[in-house]
């Protein structure tokens, strides 16, 4: 199944390595396929650990020279690429749908408000400023200067093929540092269309690499000991992170890691409660629920806790299902038969314990990988739902009579990534935000991620954050010079 293309270009089935368009030495190939219904779309080249060297040497040669150039020169170029982005929004959108299923309208959300990234670090680029410090001794300053880490190495996920890219690549190359990148097998042809054009836009030969492989391992491995490699940028799964830190751990690597989250989104008895609904089916239900500020917990206050579920059921029942190209679809498949098998492992293991199913609860009539967006009460922290990430459209409801309770019940996790909660009194609003263990706390929203704010995680959720003028920072170092003689 090719995508339709205004700019056929775009779809690409050879890796970006090191500034050329390449096959895998011996013709190895991964298929590319859609979630819909597994019919194929590509294939992508099968690449191993030493194309991942060849792609690190060479960003290792150029780097110096990139980091060169005038903040301008590279400010210009990444806002030529972020022009390039929204010129073929739909077309990236398209591809983005086709490889991993979600409506198309999300899909083109997905791109433009992360193309932001690469606007906002290019502005961000001519602001790496240093400081002066006055001399701890007589004829002496302290000169603060900011440089870059380097050669830098990215990993993605496929539950954002194109968003977790360009929030990536943007500010490394804004900070001067060069990237190699290996997105997710199941969704690569997104981040090669981004290559494409990022290549029209004028980023050197060799600075930003992509490579497809079907065995993320060896690749994992080479960038964690490459002594070449400065920097490892991942988002994915807490247990990947874990290995990761283990294995960069030797050579001491900077890390930014965006891990698994189990946020809690809380319902107070003061809330909008129409507002709240409208909240959490779009935290819950975005991408089938397969992001990782999702809500995965939702508590509500005793007093509104049943008006409350039957507005969501009825939000969770009006969504469509169906293949992401089409009009009017709000929910696409899950991602593969996985994610599937832990939505039914999760519900299973509530229903067991006491959970009650009050919509769905059950795999689509459209078959494949469609699961009906669920919505359960009688949930109680002792179940799966409330422990770990489902990462698929299912609601738990658990009931809570105060805020002691509940904020208790929120941070009883190892995970620290999102939380949100919905209430009006301002005291609570103060007292529940600064008290709730996680990076990012959504007050009567539940939409965090914009290019101007610090997006991360505490606790097992990871390290570091991505935009906002905090984000450049993982990709520089400083150094001090101590300026005597004077
Ligand atoms: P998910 O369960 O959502 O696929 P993962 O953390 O397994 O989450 O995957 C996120 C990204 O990490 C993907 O690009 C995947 O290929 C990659 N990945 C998984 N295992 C490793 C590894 N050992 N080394 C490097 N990358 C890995």
């Amino acid at each position: 199944r090719v995508p339709a293309l205004k700019d056929a270009s775009l779809l690409v089935s050879q890796a970006y390595v090191a500034g050329e368009w390449t096959d895998a030495s011996g013709g190895k190939t991964i298929p590319v396929t859609d979630p819909f219904d597994g019919a194929l779309i590509a294939h992508v080249p099968d690449l191993g650990a030493e194309d991942a060297r060849r792609a690190i040497d060479t960003a290792h040669a150029v780097q110096k020279e990139w980091a060169k150039r005038t903040a301008k020169e590279r400010s210009r170029i990444l806002k030529a690429w972020y022009d390039l982005i929204i010129e073929n929004a739909d077309d990236l959108a398209l591809i983005l749908t086709t490889e991993q299923g979600k409506p198309l309208a999300e899909a083109k959300g997905e791109v433009i408000s992360n193309a932001a990234y690469i606007e906002w670090f290019a502005e961000e680029a001519k602001r790496i400023d240093g400081d002066i410090i006055p001399g701890a001794n007589a004829g002496q300053r302290i000169l603060v200067l900011k440089q870059p880490v380097g050669v830098c190495a990215a990993i993605t996920p496929w539950n954002f093929p194109n968003g977790m890219i360009t929030r990536k690549v943007g500010p490394a190359l804004a900070a001067g540092c060069t990237m190699v990148l290996k997105p997710a097998a199941q969704t690569p042809l997104s981040a090669l269309a981004l290559a494409v054009l990022a290549e029209r836009a004028g980023v050197p030969k060799g600075a930003f690499s992509v490579i497809t492989t079907s065995e993320a391992k060896p690749i994992g491995e080479e960038f964690c000991r490459n002594p070449k490699v400065a920097k490892i940028t991942f988002t994915g799964s807490t247990n990947v992170g874990r290995w990761l830190m283990r294995e960069a751990g030797d050579s001491i690597k900077r890390l930014s890691l965006e891990l698994g989250g189990n946020a809690p989104f809380i319902v107070f008895d003061d809330a909008d409660l129409d507002a709240a609904v409208e909240g959490a089916t779009a935290s819950k239900f975005r991408n089938a629920g397969q992001t990782c500020v999702c809500a995965n917990r939702i508590y509500v206050q005793e007093s509104v806790a049943e008006a409350f579920a039957e507005k969501l059921a009825a939000k969770a029942t009006s969504l469509r299902l169906g293949r992401g190209t089409e009009e009017g679809v709000t929910m696409g498949p899950l991602i593969d038969d996985r994610a599937v098998a832990k939505m039914e492992d999760h519900l299973q293991d509530a229903l067991s314990k006491g959970g009650r199913v009050l919509v769905g609860g059950k795999r689509s009539d459209l078959g494949g990988t469609f699961f009906e967006p669920t919505v359960m009460t009688g949930i109680t922290q002792s179940m799966k739902v409330t422990k770990e990430e489902t990462f698929a459209p299912l609601a738990p409801i658990i009931t809570f009579k105060d805020e002691e309770d509940v904020i208790a019940m929120a941070n009883d996790t190892e995970f620290g990534l999102a939380s949100y909660f919905y209430a009006k009194d301002m005291a609570r609003v103060w007292r529940v935000a600064e008290a709730l263990e996680s990076g990012m706390v959504g007050v009567n929203t539940p939409a965090l991620a914009n290019e101007m704010a610090p997006f991360g995680g505490i606790k097992q959720s990871g390290l570091g954050r991505e935009g906002s003028k905090y984000g450049i920072e993982g990709f520089l170092e400083i150094k001090y010079v101590c300026l005597a003689g004077m």
